[in-house]
Formats: C-alpha cells, structure tokens, sequence
C-alpha cells in the first residue's frame, strides 16, 4: 500500500482524517499533539492511541518527510547546517545557529528558487518545487532532536521565496505558533520577501500576526532591479507604499533586510536614502555585509561597512539599525550561502 503524507495536516484536517478512518474526533488532538508539539514521528511510542488505530495509521500514513543525510559544524560559532533529503531525493539545507540563550532555525521553504537574486547562491541553483508545510515542519523537529537547547526563533530566510509558497508558508507558521503545536510566540517567527508585491498585500490585509522580512537591498531602482529582477515588476516605490500599512507595534516591527555589496549599494548616498524609507515606518533595519560565494560580488571593506552604519545612526528616528555579522560562514551556512546544487540527484 502506498503511504500517504500526514506531518503538515492542521487540526481540521485531522479531524477529517480520523472520522474517515472511524476514529474519534478527539483523536485528531492526541495525534497533533504527538506530531507536533511532541515531534514523534514513529507512531508506536503515542502510548496513547488505541492499538486498532495504531495499525491503521502506521499501515496507511508517514509520519516524517525529510532524512538527515549531512551536518557541518562551524569551526568558530556554535552553528551547524544540516542538510535534508526528501522523499523525492530532493536535497534543502536548514541552518540552527546557538549565541548565548538564543538558538535560531533558519528554514527553507522551497527546493532552489526562481527569483534569481544576482547575490544568492540558491538562486543559481534554479527552482526545482515548493516544500510541503509537512516538510517545513519537519526541519524544525529534526533539529529540535538534534540539539538540546530548545528553539527560541524561526526565520523564513533560508532555500527559496517563502510568498511564492505562500499557503504552505502560513499553514507552517500556524503550527509553529500554535500552543497545542509547537507554542512559539508570534514575534519569534520571522517571514522574510524579496518582494511579492500581491502576496505582502495579502498578508498585511489577513492580518498575519507573524514577523515580516523585506531584502530590500538597494536604494535605487536601478540597482535593485539589478540584483533583484523582480524589482521591475514591483518597485521599491510600491513596497514601500504597502509597507506603510502594515500595523506595526514595539514587539512587531517591520525588517528592512540590507546585504551590502561593494561598489554595487554602499555608497553614503545609499546609507541616506536608506535612512529616509526606514524613517517612514517604525522598523528595523538590518544590515549584512556580503557573504562570498564565489560570483562577482564581494564584501565592502571594514571603513566603508563603518561609515555606511554611521550614516544610518545619524539619521535615525524612527527605527533601528542592527548589523548581522553572518553566523557558519566558514561552512557556507550564511545568508544568501545556502546551495545544495552538488547534491541534487539528475
Ligand atoms: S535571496 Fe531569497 S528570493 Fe532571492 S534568489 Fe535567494 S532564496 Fe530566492
């Protein structure tokens, strides 16, 4: 018999599942809370289910999408990147990093992406398929059993654009912050956009309670449509614009995400115009010196990445300004790093 995938099914959806199958609809709970805020995959050890049940489901659902099949670990943080196989034997790569009592998961959302960012190294990998919300999930439980500290944040920025998959995405975020799922607070989930203009809509409009992400990455459009060909589409004029009506408070704020690239977005000219769209919203901006991968961009030297932060903190008023210094760069684990084009099968 040929299993079906049950990890990324909602409460409602259990619940269907268990009446069709002549269970209980209380037993949709149990078995979301196993999956879920347990992370048990194997259904032997849900002691609670009756063992007709049991069978039934071990016989016709998996429980688990993705194998472990490599850790690195960084050298000098306490970073590792691990990289995934799906059933498919596609490969995706999640990063879970540990500075003092925070441990962040950086997730993927898709296998490659099509934006086509001129700076990413997925990017060059080309888009293969949207990952299930079973599959997103699932990154997230594997590494919870690999570490023991607990996960304190989750950041849509790894393999893909998660609002170009953006039903799974949510139905994800959901679970993650669902206290009979995973119980992780609204503001330590993170979804980050290059852009999709009709998606940002969408979610300012539903009213998301998650954090929002934007790589802006440029002050002009000339040069965004340059690293970001999507610019053309949906400019930075009309980003900001919808960015205006996103219901900001002091624990949500908006993420203006900047990767400064040399001689490309890093002139004071630059820093100035940043400073101006910032101070039209209450936000953070983030600011992250490049991360080689091997193409033509590269990193501004130290005086450049100080002056063009000094620029930011001159002109704040109404936001933030935060600079990552990007955590596994010596195990390509870094923003923008993340590329399993050496693993994936023909
Ligand atoms: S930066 Fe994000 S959206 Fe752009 S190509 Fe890379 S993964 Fe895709």
């Amino acid at each position: 018999m040929v299993q079906k995938q049950i990890k990324g099914l909602d409460l409602d959806e259990l619940t269907l599942l268990c009446k069709g199958n002549n269970f209980s609809a209380f037993r949709a709970r149990q078995l979301y809370h196993w999956m879920y805020r347990h992370g048990v995959s194997d259904v032997k050890q849900m002691d609670n289910l009756p063992s007709d049940m049991s069978t039934c489901m071990s016989n016709q659902y998996q429980f688990k999408t993705l194998e472990i099949e490599n850790i690195q670990h960084s050298t000098s943080e306490d970073t590792k990147k691990i990289l995934f196989k799906t059933h498919d034997e596609k490969f995706i790569e999640s990063v879970s990093m540990i500075d003092k009592n925070l441990h962040t998961v950086c997730i993927s959302s898709q296998v490659g992406c099509n934006v086509d960012c001129k700076f990413c190294a997925t990017g060059l990998m080309g888009f293969s398929r949207n990952l299930s919300c079973g599959e997103i999930i699932d990154q997230i439980i594997e590494i919870r059993g690999l570490r023991e500290e607990p996960i304190t944040n989750v950041v849509y920025m790894g393999m893909g654009e998660p609002f170009l998959n953006y039903n799974e995405v949510i139905k994800s975020a959901k679970i993650l912050h669902d206290p009979h799922g995973m119980n992780l607070g609204r503001n330590r989930i993170t979804i980050s956009t290059s852009g999709i203009l009709p998606k940002i809509k969408q979610y300012i409009s539903e009213g998301q309670p998650y954090k929002l992400a934007i790589s802006l990455n440029a002050t002009t459009d000339e040069t965004r449509t340059g690293i970001i060909p999507i610019n053309k589409k949906w400019t930075i004029e009309m980003i900001m614009k919808e960015l205006a009506k996103y219901p900001s408070d002091k624990k949500n704020r908006i993420m203006l995400e900047y990767v400064l690239l040399k001689g490309v977005n890093d002139t004071m000219q630059d820093a100035e115009r940043l400073a101006s769209y910032a101070n039209t919203l209450r936000c953070k901006v983030n600011v992250i010196p490049f991360n080689d991968i091997g193409n033509e961009f590269s990193r501004p030297d130290e005086q450049t990445i100080n002056r063009f932060i000094g620029v930011l903190h001159k002109n704040q008023r109404h936001y933030q300004t935060l600079v990552r210094w990007s955590k596994g760069v010596d195990i390509d684990a870094a923003c923008g790093q993340l590329s399993t084009a050496r693993h994936d099968a023909p």
